[in-house]
């Protein structure tokens, strides 16, 4: 089975609303003068939340070559929850993604392995794929612990979750030390765990769930180290933070294939 690769722009906290509007014209038309082809490379847009309808009007409105998600969700459904946003907003709000679990959740927000469960189910739940995300601290990787670390991760992730979902969703492998660092892991290191990852879904499920599911490589992807990274089996695209703030760096990582 091929699986068709994804490249997701995760613009974290940054660019305030009008700039935002802007990035997302400005890689829209950088993306049509290349001659992106989105059967080739699936292109994702991550804004924050605040943005998210502006970014569906503009899409839309200008046929733009690429779809949009979230940076996270609740495990809620609705109610009393000050300041979350539930699975049913996102979801009328076009997201087709929602990244579960990032590290800088996961460190800041005290997010556990149970709770990013929750909200990738909360994600499916509502129509929506999960970007679940998983990767080691570099004393982990020091002690050579990273793909035990990072399977652990996941396994507990995808608890409860049926194979049909699984083969739809995506992973993110991101060593924590790689992100937003400038610091790459090899492209054989990040083989090495999404290979593992891939593995670990067939012994879980079976071998057609872990052939169609979708693994990314995120950690300072750049223009510069993406055909390499994206030419090892086991990875089927990256999640971008840094560069996908730049509309012509993402637009050459969207089209690394040309
Ligand atoms: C990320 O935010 O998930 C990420 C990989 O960031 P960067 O590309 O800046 O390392």
């Amino acid at each position: 089975m091929s699986r068709t690769p994804i490249m997701a722009g995760n613009w974290k906290m940054n660019k305030d609303h009008l700039a935002a509007v802007q990035l997302v014209q400005d890689l829209g038309s950088a993306l049509v003068d290349k001659d992106y082809d989105p059967a080739s490379t699936e292109a994702v847009v991550i804004p924050p939340f605040t943005d998210i309808r502006s970014v569906q009007v503009l899409v839309e409105g200008d046929k733009l070559p690429l779809v949009w998600g979230a940076q996270d969700i609740s495990a809620n459904e609705d109610g009393a929850y000050t300041g979350e946003v539930s699975g049913a907003m996102l979801a009328a709000l076009g997201c087709s993604y929602v990244v579960v679990g990032h590290s800088e959740r996961r460190e800041y927000h005290a997010e556990s392995d149970e709770l990013v469960n929750a909200k990738a189910k909360k994600t499916i739940e509502h129509g929506m794929t999960p970007i679940i995300c998983c990767g080691e601290a570099l004393d982990v990787r020091k002690a050579g612990k990273h793909v035990e670390h990072t399977v652990g991760q996941i396994k507990a992730d995808l608890a409860g979750i049926d194979s049909a979902d699984v083969a739809k969703l995506v992973i993110a492998y991101e060593p924590i030390w790689a992100i937003g660092t400038g610091e790459t892991a090899t492209a054989d290191d990040a083989q090495e765990v999404c290979g593992a990852i891939r593995k670990a879904v067939e012994e879980l499920y079976d071998a057609p769930t872990a052939e169609a599911v979708r693994i990314q490589y995120g950690g300072s992807v750049k223009a510069g180290n993406v055909v390499e990274i994206m030419g090892k089996p086991d990875i089927d695209g990256a999640l971008v933070g840094g560069a996908s703030l730049k509309p012509g760096d993402f637009t050459e990582i969207v089209t690394f294939y040309q």
